[in-house]
């Protein structure tokens, strides 16, 4: 079987599951399983494929075809123009979130040696991403899960930057100390709405999307509990869910230690950022 059979064929199977852009993750399987460039697979389209690879080819189709993410496949998803190891046990980073990372290093760039934390942290992505961009900031980094911190701490090694984490249920062991940004990406779904989810989605772990009956949960105990951890002026940055911006500014709105709240949009017009700081 050729190149543009082999593309073909893995195409067809992905559309007839029902899966998102199956042209896309077709062409990006078969470049992972032969470890080519995209280039490659255009210019040798008439070249035959191994049978060990073509096997291995429709084995990881048949996965994609059941939902998997392809990222869940090659174990790896770029972010921020640098390429992060990803497994079942961390949200897979996603493109909105740049928008908020982007807004940190903006803030985190005026100030003189910034002190940062990103709470649930997962992979990383918004930690390292911040370390790398800000090489002055001192960024430290929570998550409730092991499993999530390995490969966390993975990626700041692949990655060359130093980040300090700790294992904690949010704030519950960190030492008593301030900071300039807190910033997190917190699980945001509604607990009812995790099963209403696109396959790949649900393939992610819950423990990372299920933001309680409302999906608002973190955003409470967060905007509380921050408060003890951030100095006078500092910025406290949240992602939010598309339909969230009224109900996370009432509750930052609900404590008297925040103001000169504000929103920003990402790339598909959907409000997905807000930045407030402590007053
Ligand atoms: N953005 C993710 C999604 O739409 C959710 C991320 C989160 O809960 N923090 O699936």
């Amino acid at each position: 079987m050729t190149i543009k059979e082999t593309l073909t064929k893995g195409m067809i199977i992905l559309k007839g599951s029902n899966i998102e852009s199956p042209k896309l993750k077709a062409r990006l399987l078969l470049q992972y399983i032969l470890k080519k460039p995209r280039q490659y697979l255009i210019v040798y389209d008439n070249k035959e494929i191994e049978k060990k690879e073509q096997w291995e080819y429709f084995v990881n189709i048949e996965k994609l075809a059941n939902g998997v993410p392809l990222q869940h496949i090659t174990h790896s998803q770029e972010f921020m123009k640098m390429d992060f190891y990803v497994d079942e046990n961390v949200l897979i980073p996603r493109p909105d979130t740049e928008i908020l990372v982007e807004e940190v290093i903006k803030i985190a760039k005026t100030m003189q040696k910034p002190k940062i934390l990103d709470l649930c942290t997962g992979s990383g992505a918004i930690a390292i991403s911040i370390a790398k961009n800000v090489p002055e900031a001192e960024v430290h980094a929570i998550d409730i899960s092991s499993k999530a911190l390995e490969i966390a701490k993975k990626n700041a090694k692949n990655l060359g930057v130093k980040v300090k984490f700790t294992k904690s249920n949010l704030f519950e062991k960190l030492n008593k100390t301030k900071f300039d940004i807190i910033v997190s990406n917190p699980p945001y779904i509604k607990r009812d709405d995790i099963n209403y989810l696109s396959e790949d989605v649900k393939k992610e772990p819950e423990l990372a999307l299920n933001g309680g009956i409302d999906g608002l949960d973190f955003y409470r105990k967060i905007t509380k509990q921050a408060i003890d951890y951030l100095k006078f002026e500092s910025y406290l940055c949240f992602e939010i869910g598309y339909d969230q911006k009224d109900d996370v500014i009432e509750i930052i709105n609900q404590q008297e230690n925040y103001s000169k709240t504000y929103s920003k949009k990402d790339l598909g017009g959907n409000d997905r950022i807000i930045v407030t700081q402590v007053n």
